[in-house]
Protein backbone atom coordinates (compact mmCIF):
# COMPACT_ATOMS: atom_id res chain seq x y z
CA UNK A 1 0.00 0.00 0.00
CA UNK A 2 1.25 3.10 -0.73
CA UNK A 3 0.92 6.54 1.59
CA UNK A 4 -0.24 8.67 -1.57
CA UNK A 5 -2.42 11.19 -1.23
CA UNK A 6 -6.01 10.26 -1.80
CA UNK A 7 -4.75 7.25 1.09
CA UNK A 8 -3.77 9.64 3.46
CA UNK A 9 -7.18 11.67 3.25
CA UNK A 10 -9.13 8.82 3.53
CA UNK A 11 -7.26 7.76 6.05
CA UNK A 12 -7.80 11.36 7.90
CA UNK A 13 -11.54 10.82 7.21
CA UNK A 14 -12.13 8.09 9.03
CA UNK A 15 -9.67 9.52 11.86
CA UNK A 16 -11.60 12.64 12.33
CA UNK A 17 -15.19 11.11 11.85
CA UNK A 18 -13.94 8.36 14.36
CA UNK A 19 -12.59 11.10 16.83
CA UNK A 20 -15.82 13.31 16.52
CA UNK A 21 -18.07 10.58 17.48
CA UNK A 22 -15.88 9.67 20.43
CA UNK A 23 -16.27 13.27 21.34
CA UNK A 24 -19.95 13.73 21.48
CA UNK A 25 -20.32 10.54 23.12
CA UNK A 26 -17.84 11.51 25.70
CA UNK A 27 -20.27 15.16 25.99
CA UNK A 28 -23.19 12.48 26.58
CA UNK A 29 -22.14 11.91 29.98
CA UNK A 30 -19.49 14.53 30.76
CA UNK A 31 -22.07 17.45 29.00
CA UNK A 32 -19.27 20.21 29.08
CA UNK A 33 -20.06 22.02 25.64
CA UNK A 34 -16.45 22.17 24.73
CA UNK A 35 -16.46 18.80 24.10
CA UNK A 36 -19.17 19.50 21.33
CA UNK A 37 -17.81 22.57 20.12
CA UNK A 38 -14.59 20.08 19.40
CA UNK A 39 -16.84 17.37 18.11
CA UNK A 40 -17.89 19.61 15.78
CA UNK A 41 -14.45 21.07 14.18
CA UNK A 42 -13.87 16.82 13.72
CA UNK A 43 -16.88 16.23 11.39
CA UNK A 44 -15.92 19.88 9.66
CA UNK A 45 -12.81 18.06 9.37
CA UNK A 46 -14.49 14.35 8.15
CA UNK A 47 -16.73 16.82 5.53
CA UNK A 48 -13.59 19.11 4.21
CA UNK A 49 -11.46 16.09 3.59
CA UNK A 50 -14.11 14.35 1.46
CA UNK A 51 -14.99 17.08 -0.03
CA UNK A 52 -10.89 17.45 -0.93
CA UNK A 53 -10.75 14.42 -2.78
CA UNK A 54 -13.15 16.00 -5.58
CA UNK A 55 -9.98 18.40 -6.67
CA UNK A 56 -8.48 15.55 -8.13
CA UNK A 57 -11.71 15.31 -10.42
CA UNK A 58 -11.52 18.95 -11.34
CA UNK A 59 -13.83 20.56 -8.97
CA UNK A 60 -11.24 23.17 -7.39
CA UNK A 61 -13.01 25.69 -5.92
CA UNK A 62 -14.76 22.94 -3.59
CA UNK A 63 -11.97 20.76 -3.70
CA UNK A 64 -9.38 23.43 -2.50
CA UNK A 65 -11.13 26.91 -1.38
CA UNK A 66 -14.03 25.30 0.35
CA UNK A 67 -12.20 21.88 1.62
CA UNK A 68 -9.32 24.08 3.31
CA UNK A 69 -11.71 26.53 4.30
CA UNK A 70 -13.55 23.87 6.18
CA UNK A 71 -10.57 23.25 7.92
CA UNK A 72 -9.47 26.69 9.16
CA UNK A 73 -13.51 26.25 10.34
CA UNK A 74 -13.04 23.12 12.20
CA UNK A 75 -9.90 24.84 13.98
CA UNK A 76 -12.33 27.71 14.92
CA UNK A 77 -14.31 24.91 16.30
CA UNK A 78 -11.01 24.26 18.73
CA UNK A 79 -10.54 27.42 19.86
CA UNK A 80 -14.60 28.05 20.42
CA UNK A 81 -14.37 24.81 22.67
CA UNK A 82 -10.77 26.26 24.62
CA UNK A 83 -12.04 29.26 25.28
CA UNK A 84 -15.80 27.15 26.54
CA UNK A 85 -13.35 25.41 28.89
CA UNK A 86 -10.90 28.21 29.99
CA UNK A 87 -14.25 30.25 30.22
CA UNK A 88 -12.71 33.37 27.96
CA UNK A 89 -14.86 35.68 25.66
CA UNK A 90 -13.22 35.69 22.42
CA UNK A 91 -13.20 39.17 20.58
CA UNK A 92 -15.28 39.51 17.36
CA UNK A 93 -12.31 40.18 15.62
CA UNK A 94 -12.03 36.78 14.92
CA UNK A 95 -14.68 37.13 12.43
CA UNK A 96 -11.95 38.57 10.29
CA UNK A 97 -10.42 34.92 9.68
CA UNK A 98 -13.48 34.50 7.54
CA UNK A 99 -13.43 37.84 5.67
CA UNK A 100 -9.47 36.89 4.88
CA UNK A 101 -10.49 33.19 3.80
CA UNK A 102 -13.66 34.72 1.04
CA UNK A 103 -11.24 37.02 -0.14
CA UNK A 104 -9.17 34.08 -1.29
CA UNK A 105 -11.87 33.86 -3.75
CA UNK A 106 -10.62 36.93 -5.72
CA UNK A 107 -7.18 35.56 -6.04
CA UNK A 108 -6.33 35.66 -9.45
CA UNK A 109 -5.29 32.53 -11.27
CA UNK A 110 -1.30 32.03 -12.58
CA UNK A 111 1.62 29.78 -11.19
CA UNK A 112 1.90 31.14 -7.47
CA UNK A 113 -2.09 30.85 -6.94
CA UNK A 114 -1.20 27.26 -5.19
CA UNK A 115 1.48 28.97 -3.04
CA UNK A 116 -0.38 31.79 -2.21
CA UNK A 117 -3.20 29.52 -0.84
CA UNK A 118 -0.98 27.21 1.29
CA UNK A 119 0.22 30.54 2.86
CA UNK A 120 -2.71 32.23 3.69
CA UNK A 121 -4.38 29.06 4.55
CA UNK A 122 -1.90 27.56 6.72
CA UNK A 123 -1.26 30.78 8.47
CA UNK A 124 -5.13 31.28 9.53
CA UNK A 125 -4.72 27.72 10.75
CA UNK A 126 -1.43 28.26 12.89
CA UNK A 127 -3.11 31.37 14.11
CA UNK A 128 -6.51 29.62 15.62
CA UNK A 129 -4.07 26.69 16.88
CA UNK A 130 -1.87 29.35 18.72
CA UNK A 131 -4.59 31.30 20.44
CA UNK A 132 -5.91 28.07 21.73
CA UNK A 133 -2.60 26.93 23.15
CA UNK A 134 -2.26 30.67 24.46
CA UNK A 135 -5.57 30.95 26.04
CA UNK A 136 -4.49 27.37 28.11
CA UNK A 137 -1.28 28.72 29.32
CA UNK A 138 -1.20 29.02 33.18
CA UNK A 139 -2.15 32.33 34.44
CA UNK A 140 -3.36 31.65 38.12
CA UNK A 141 -5.24 28.84 37.91
CA UNK A 142 -3.70 25.58 38.01
CA UNK A 143 -4.14 23.85 35.00
CA UNK A 144 -5.51 20.26 34.58
CA UNK A 145 -2.96 17.45 32.98
CA UNK A 146 -5.08 17.26 30.25
CA UNK A 147 -5.17 20.66 29.49
CA UNK A 148 -1.36 21.01 29.47
CA UNK A 149 -1.20 18.08 27.37
CA UNK A 150 -3.81 19.89 24.79
CA UNK A 151 -1.71 23.39 25.18
CA UNK A 152 1.37 21.41 23.92
CA UNK A 153 -0.13 19.48 20.97
CA UNK A 154 -1.90 22.74 19.84
CA UNK A 155 1.13 24.93 20.11
CA UNK A 156 3.38 21.80 17.95
CA UNK A 157 0.71 21.94 15.59
CA UNK A 158 0.40 25.69 15.37
CA UNK A 159 4.01 25.92 14.64
CA UNK A 160 4.10 23.03 12.48
CA UNK A 161 1.38 25.02 10.60
CA UNK A 162 3.89 28.45 10.63
CA UNK A 163 6.54 25.96 9.47
CA UNK A 164 4.47 24.47 6.18
CA UNK A 165 3.69 28.41 5.56
CA UNK A 166 7.78 29.22 4.81
CA UNK A 167 8.18 26.41 3.08
CA UNK A 168 7.00 28.36 0.39
CA UNK A 169 9.63 30.84 0.38
CA UNK A 170 12.39 27.85 -0.31
CA UNK A 171 13.24 28.89 -3.93
CA UNK A 172 12.01 25.74 -6.00
CA UNK A 173 9.76 24.46 -3.74
CA UNK A 174 6.62 22.82 -5.48
CA UNK A 175 3.73 23.37 -4.54
CA UNK A 176 0.79 21.75 -6.31
CA UNK A 177 -2.63 21.61 -4.63
CA UNK A 178 -5.00 20.41 -7.41
CA UNK A 179 -2.42 17.59 -8.61
CA UNK A 180 -1.68 17.43 -4.54
CA UNK A 181 2.06 17.63 -5.85
CA UNK A 182 4.73 18.51 -3.52
CA UNK A 183 6.67 17.27 -0.23
CA UNK A 184 4.75 19.34 2.21
CA UNK A 185 1.16 18.45 1.61
CA UNK A 186 2.57 14.81 2.30
CA UNK A 187 4.12 15.73 5.41
CA UNK A 188 1.02 17.76 6.01
CA UNK A 189 -1.33 15.14 5.33
CA UNK A 190 0.71 12.64 7.74
CA UNK A 191 0.92 15.23 10.29
CA UNK A 192 -3.06 15.54 10.07
CA UNK A 193 -3.92 12.61 10.71
CA UNK A 194 -1.29 12.24 13.89
CA UNK A 195 -2.53 15.84 15.21
CA UNK A 196 -5.95 14.17 15.23
CA UNK A 197 -5.52 11.37 17.38
CA UNK A 198 -3.29 13.32 19.95
CA UNK A 199 -5.73 16.44 19.79
CA UNK A 200 -9.04 13.86 20.57
CA UNK A 201 -6.95 12.10 23.33
CA UNK A 202 -5.75 15.26 24.99
CA UNK A 203 -9.31 16.88 24.41
CA UNK A 204 -11.12 13.65 26.16
CA UNK A 205 -8.41 14.07 29.05
CA UNK A 206 -8.75 17.69 29.17
CA UNK A 207 -12.52 17.24 30.47
CA UNK A 208 -11.97 14.18 32.33
CA UNK A 209 -9.08 15.39 34.87
CA UNK A 210 -11.41 18.48 35.31
CA UNK A 211 -14.40 16.19 35.92
CA UNK A 212 -12.38 13.94 38.41
CA UNK A 213 -11.01 16.98 40.01
CA UNK A 214 -14.25 18.11 40.56
CA UNK A 215 -15.35 14.55 41.68
CA UNK A 216 -12.34 14.74 44.23
CA UNK A 217 -13.04 18.24 45.29
CA UNK A 218 -16.85 17.56 46.20
CA UNK A 219 -15.94 14.53 47.75
CA UNK A 220 -13.39 15.87 50.64
CA UNK A 221 -15.85 18.85 50.88
CA UNK A 222 -18.88 19.56 53.19
CA UNK A 223 -21.12 20.67 51.37
CA UNK A 224 -22.97 23.53 53.81
CA UNK A 225 -19.82 24.29 54.61
CA UNK A 226 -17.55 23.72 52.15
CA UNK A 227 -14.70 22.58 55.11
CA UNK A 228 -12.97 19.15 54.90
CA UNK A 229 -15.36 16.38 56.17
CA UNK A 230 -14.08 13.48 57.97
CA UNK A 231 -12.93 11.76 55.25
CA UNK A 232 -10.83 14.24 53.82
CA UNK A 233 -9.69 15.41 57.13
CA UNK A 234 -8.59 10.96 57.73
CA UNK A 235 -6.48 11.74 54.50
CA UNK A 236 -4.99 14.90 55.55
CA UNK A 237 -4.64 14.87 59.42
CA UNK A 238 -1.84 11.48 59.32
CA UNK A 239 1.03 13.69 57.12
CA UNK A 240 0.57 16.72 60.41
CA UNK A 241 0.05 13.96 63.14
CA UNK A 242 3.51 12.00 62.28
CA UNK A 243 5.51 15.49 62.29
CA UNK A 244 4.30 15.90 66.05
CA UNK A 245 7.46 15.92 68.57
CA UNK A 246 8.37 17.59 71.80
CA UNK A 247 9.68 20.55 70.41
CA UNK A 248 6.65 20.52 68.04
CA UNK A 249 3.65 19.53 70.09
CA UNK A 250 0.28 19.71 68.24
CA UNK A 251 -3.02 20.45 69.51
CA UNK A 252 -6.71 19.06 68.36
CA UNK A 253 -10.00 21.10 69.13
CA UNK A 254 -13.12 19.49 68.89
CA UNK A 255 -16.00 21.84 68.75
CA UNK A 256 -19.61 21.78 69.33
CA UNK A 257 -22.01 24.28 69.16
CA UNK A 258 -24.33 24.91 72.64
CA UNK A 259 -28.27 24.51 72.22
CA UNK A 260 -27.92 24.68 68.57
CA UNK A 261 -31.31 22.91 68.55
CA UNK A 262 -32.85 25.79 69.73
CA UNK A 263 -32.04 27.74 66.99
CA UNK A 264 -33.37 25.11 64.58
CA UNK A 265 -36.61 24.27 66.73
CA UNK A 266 -37.00 28.79 66.88
CA UNK A 267 -35.92 30.18 64.09
CA UNK A 268 -35.99 27.04 61.33
CA UNK A 269 -33.62 24.72 59.55
CA UNK A 270 -32.18 27.43 57.09
CA UNK A 271 -31.34 29.91 60.05
CA UNK A 272 -29.48 27.00 61.87
CA UNK A 273 -27.49 26.06 57.98
CA UNK A 274 -26.80 30.28 58.30
CA UNK A 275 -25.16 29.67 61.52
CA UNK A 276 -23.40 26.84 61.23
CA UNK A 277 -21.84 28.66 57.85
CA UNK A 278 -21.08 31.50 60.06
CA UNK A 279 -19.02 29.06 62.46
CA UNK A 280 -17.38 27.73 59.93
CA UNK A 281 -16.32 31.01 58.29
CA UNK A 282 -14.91 32.01 61.46
CA UNK A 283 -12.81 28.91 62.47
CA UNK A 284 -11.48 29.17 58.59
CA UNK A 285 -11.01 33.25 59.46
CA UNK A 286 -8.64 31.87 62.44
CA UNK A 287 -6.83 29.14 61.29
CA UNK A 288 -3.45 29.56 61.42
CA UNK A 289 -0.52 28.34 59.19
CA UNK A 290 0.13 24.20 59.21
CA UNK A 291 -3.66 23.30 60.52
CA UNK A 292 -6.76 21.44 59.33
CA UNK A 293 -10.30 22.18 59.99
CA UNK A 294 -13.51 20.19 59.59
CA UNK A 295 -17.20 19.46 59.70
CA UNK A 296 -17.87 16.41 60.79
CA UNK A 297 -21.15 16.36 61.41
CA UNK A 298 -24.51 18.00 62.66
CA UNK A 299 -22.87 21.17 64.93
CA UNK A 300 -19.74 19.51 65.64
CA UNK A 301 -16.46 20.36 64.29
CA UNK A 302 -12.44 20.05 64.55
CA UNK A 303 -9.71 21.66 64.26
CA UNK A 304 -5.88 20.10 64.25
CA UNK A 305 -2.91 22.47 64.77
CA UNK A 306 0.62 21.14 64.05
CA UNK A 307 3.25 23.18 66.08
CA UNK A 308 0.87 24.75 68.58
CA UNK A 309 2.13 26.35 72.12
CA UNK A 310 -0.59 25.73 74.87
CA UNK A 311 -1.24 29.66 74.93
CA UNK A 312 -1.60 29.93 71.21
CA UNK A 313 -4.05 27.25 71.63
CA UNK A 314 -6.05 28.80 74.60
CA UNK A 315 -6.41 32.54 72.89
CA UNK A 316 -7.94 30.33 69.77
CA UNK A 317 -10.31 28.74 72.02
CA UNK A 318 -11.07 31.97 73.99
CA UNK A 319 -11.54 34.11 70.72
CA UNK A 320 -13.44 31.19 69.16
CA UNK A 321 -15.98 31.36 71.36
CA UNK A 322 -16.35 35.15 71.90
CA UNK A 323 -16.91 35.53 68.22
CA UNK A 324 -19.38 32.83 67.94
CA UNK A 325 -21.25 34.27 70.86
CA UNK A 326 -21.61 37.78 69.21
CA UNK A 327 -22.76 36.38 66.02
CA UNK A 328 -25.15 33.95 67.73
CA UNK A 329 -26.53 36.62 70.23
CA UNK A 330 -26.90 39.25 67.75
CA UNK A 331 -28.92 36.76 65.33
CA UNK A 332 -31.06 35.11 67.28
CA UNK A 333 -32.57 35.44 70.84
CA UNK A 334 -32.95 32.17 72.48
CA UNK A 335 -33.89 30.95 76.08
CA UNK A 336 -30.41 29.57 76.44
CA UNK A 337 -27.74 31.28 74.93
CA UNK A 338 -26.20 29.29 71.78
CA UNK A 339 -22.42 29.15 72.83
CA UNK A 340 -19.49 26.85 71.78
CA UNK A 341 -18.25 24.09 73.70
CA UNK A 342 -14.58 23.08 73.38
CA UNK A 343 -12.56 19.75 74.01
CA UNK A 344 -8.93 20.37 73.41
CA UNK A 345 -5.82 18.14 73.83
CA UNK A 346 -2.13 19.12 73.47
CA UNK A 347 0.18 16.33 72.89
CA UNK A 348 3.80 16.04 71.75
CA UNK A 349 3.95 12.48 70.11
CA UNK A 350 1.84 11.27 67.18
CA UNK A 351 -1.43 9.78 68.71
CA UNK A 352 -2.07 6.22 67.27
CA UNK A 353 -4.71 7.82 65.18
CA UNK A 354 -7.13 10.50 64.38
CA UNK A 355 -10.27 8.50 65.77
CA UNK A 356 -8.23 7.96 69.29
CA UNK A 357 -7.26 11.49 69.18
CA UNK A 358 -11.22 12.68 68.64
CA UNK A 359 -11.93 10.50 71.37
CA UNK A 360 -9.47 11.79 73.72
CA UNK A 361 -11.04 15.30 72.85
CA UNK A 362 -14.60 13.93 73.27
CA UNK A 363 -13.90 13.68 76.60
CA UNK A 364 -12.95 16.77 76.74
CA UNK A 365 -15.72 18.34 75.19
CA UNK A 366 -18.18 16.33 77.45
CA UNK A 367 -16.54 17.80 80.43
CA UNK A 368 -17.19 21.47 79.65
CA UNK A 369 -20.43 20.26 78.40
CA UNK A 370 -21.16 18.65 82.06
CA UNK A 371 -19.48 21.67 83.53
CA UNK A 372 -22.15 25.06 82.63
CA UNK A 373 -21.45 24.28 78.56
CA UNK A 374 -19.95 27.76 77.14
CA UNK A 375 -16.24 26.79 77.83
CA UNK A 376 -12.96 25.14 77.06
CA UNK A 377 -11.62 22.23 78.60
CA UNK A 378 -7.77 21.92 77.56
CA UNK A 379 -6.08 18.36 79.00
CA UNK A 380 -2.28 19.07 78.26
CA UNK A 381 -0.77 15.41 77.30
CA UNK A 382 2.69 16.79 76.90
CA UNK A 383 5.80 16.20 79.15
CA UNK A 384 5.85 19.29 80.54
CA UNK A 385 2.29 19.84 80.75
CA UNK A 386 0.04 18.95 84.05
P1 LIG B 1 -25.86 20.53 73.14
O1 LIG B 1 -25.87 21.86 73.77
O2 LIG B 1 -25.87 19.41 74.13
O3 LIG B 1 -24.75 20.38 72.14
O4 LIG B 1 -27.23 20.35 72.33
P2 LIG B 1 -27.63 20.92 70.90
O5 LIG B 1 -28.94 21.60 71.01
O6 LIG B 1 -26.53 21.70 70.33
O7 LIG B 1 -27.85 19.62 70.05
P3 LIG B 1 -26.82 18.49 69.69
O8 LIG B 1 -25.44 19.04 69.62
O9 LIG B 1 -27.06 17.29 70.58
O10 LIG B 1 -27.30 18.07 68.28
C1 LIG B 1 -27.01 18.81 67.12
C2 LIG B 1 -28.27 19.16 66.37
O11 LIG B 1 -27.90 19.78 65.16
C3 LIG B 1 -29.11 17.97 65.98
C4 LIG B 1 -29.66 18.29 64.63
O12 LIG B 1 -31.01 18.61 64.68
C5 LIG B 1 -28.94 19.57 64.23
N1 LIG B 1 -28.31 19.45 62.94
C6 LIG B 1 -27.46 18.47 62.50
N2 LIG B 1 -27.05 18.74 61.26
C7 LIG B 1 -27.63 19.91 60.89
C8 LIG B 1 -27.58 20.70 59.70
O13 LIG B 1 -26.90 20.38 58.72
N3 LIG B 1 -28.32 21.85 59.70
C9 LIG B 1 -29.07 22.24 60.76
N4 LIG B 1 -29.74 23.38 60.67
N5 LIG B 1 -29.15 21.49 61.88
C10 LIG B 1 -28.44 20.36 61.95
MG1 LIG C 1 -24.54 20.86 70.10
Amino acid sequence: MTLDPPTLLALTVALAAAAALYLAIEWRSVRESSLLYWSAGFATITVGSTLALLRMNGFLLIGIWFANGMLVFAHFCFLLGVARFTEVRLSRGWLLVVLVWVSLLLLPEGPSWSKIMLVVNSLLVALVSLRASFLLRPHGVSLSVGAVQLRYVMLIHGLFYVIKALTVVIPGTLIDLAAFRGEIIQISLIEGAMAIMLIALSMTGTERYRREERIALLAARDPLTALFNRRALEVRAPVLLRATSHERPGAVLLIDIDNFKLVNDLYGHTAGDRLLVALSETIRGLLPANALAARLGGDEFVILLGNARRDEVEVLGTILRERFQDIASQSFVTPMAVTLSIGANLFDQPPASLTALIEQSDAALYQSKRSGRDSMRLVDLTLTGD
